[in-house]
């Protein structure tokens, strides 16, 4: 097959990632409807990489005072931006998401908002302000447990998730919210995944058979995803990938905490600088490993993108920003994937996940 050849396909495939970040430039006062410098996002960019749209996240702090309020104030911001902005698609409805998927290659940009993280969400009326703000995902913690489910790498509180976090998670079905199993513990992922009603997706995480952190999901958890109709977005972020490199990464930023440095997770950052220059990056291949190995677990309708572009200070080599997406096509077309299989990875099953889930 021909590069040539599969530089179309991804072109004229619906491409649609699971995760980015793009809103903290936005919110920080940037306008990426034109080139930005640094990063891995802006709208021109988008347009070159063939990224038909994705998932755009607020993300919740949870230390802020009044997170709730604070998140939706950051939804409103990206809608306005989304509204205004000339070749930006604002998805609220299945319909909107399938006329994105048909208008793709027009060089329009669907972008579907979601919270990181449901701080300051306490009871299911909560999440009715998500969505009337128009959230549409629900990423239920970042890297901090709310008062109702456990996120990953912290010990657990609840062991899971409480009768208050069902409630929260079948509100949130009801409306046509899809849940967001990323950064939770794995109880909590397993409690989501078994009181469901409608399917889920863990929409910027890795494979841990792979790289073992606990970020990434089990094999169980694959299967169990895949059983549920749901879909994984693989990131794309080198600690997440590769094991060597997450201890590297860690034994820096616990240096700089020491030191008292700003501790953010941004390339601009002191210690997206301190990385660049220290760790060797991560081989493209280790990438394409945990797509081989979610395809092989979960089956090629249940894997998709996840590129936490943006959100991240260290992807693999060869992969700089949005433009590199189409070496991903590559990639996976020589591990053998037939055609439709990759148009489903690309965006095809983002999209059927969501159109099942959006009203
Ligand atoms: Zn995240």
């Amino acid at each position: 097959m021909g590069v040539t050849r599969l530089n179309q396909l991804h072109h004229d495939a619906f491409v649609f990632d699971g995760h980015n970040d793009l809103a903290l430039r936005l919110l920080a006062g940037e306008d990426p409807s034109g080139r930005l410098q640094g990063g891995h996002l802006d709208l021109p960019r988008m347009r070159e990489g063939g990224f038909d749209g994705g998932i755009f996240a607020v993300w919740s702090d949870p230390d802020a005072d009044r997170p709730l309020h604070d998140v939706l104030d950051g939804v409103a911001r990206l809608r306005v931006f989304l509204e205004e902005t000339p070749g930006m698609r604002l998805v609220l409805t299945a319909d909107d998401l399938e006329a994105a998927a048909a208008a793709s290659g027009s060089g329009d940009v669907a972008a579907l908002i979601g919270v990181e993280g449901a701080y300051g969400v306490e009871e299911p009326s909560d999440v009715d302000r998500l969505y009337d703000a128009g959230a549409r995902c629900l990423t239920l913690t970042w890297m901090a447990h709310t008062p109702w489910a456990d996120a990953s790498g912290l010990p657990p509180a609840h062991g899971g998730l409480t009768d208050v976090g069902r409630r929260i998670l079948a509100r949130a079905e009801k409306l046509g919210m899809v849940a967001d199993i990323s950064h939770s513990s794995d109880a909590t992922a397993r409690d989501v995944l078994r009181a469901a009603q409608r399917p889920v997706i863990a929409s910027h995480s890795d494979v841990r058979a792979v790289a073992d952190h606990h970020r990434n999901l089990s094999d169980d958890l694959l299967e169990e995803l895949a059983a549920r109709g749901g879909v994984l977005g693989v990131n794309f972020f080198s600690a997440y990938l590769d094991e060597s490199f997450s201890r590297g990464y860690e034994a820096i930023r616990e240096r700089l905490e020491r030191e008292g440095a700003d501790d953010a997770f941004q390339p601009r950052s002191e210690l997206g600088r301190a990385v660049a220059a220290e760790l060797k990056p991560v081989p493209f291949s280790r990438l394409l490993e945990h797509f081989r190995r979610a395809i092989a677990v979960a089956g090629p309708e249940h894997v998709g993108l996840g590129s936490d572009f943006d959100g991240v200070l260290a992807t693999p080599e060869g992969l700089d920003d949005v433009r590199d997406l189409p070496k991903i096509t590559a990639g996976l077309a020589e591990h053998g994937l037939t055609d439709e299989e990759l148009r489903s990875v690309l965006g095809g099953n983002f999209r059927r996940v969501l159109s099942s889930v959006l009203s």
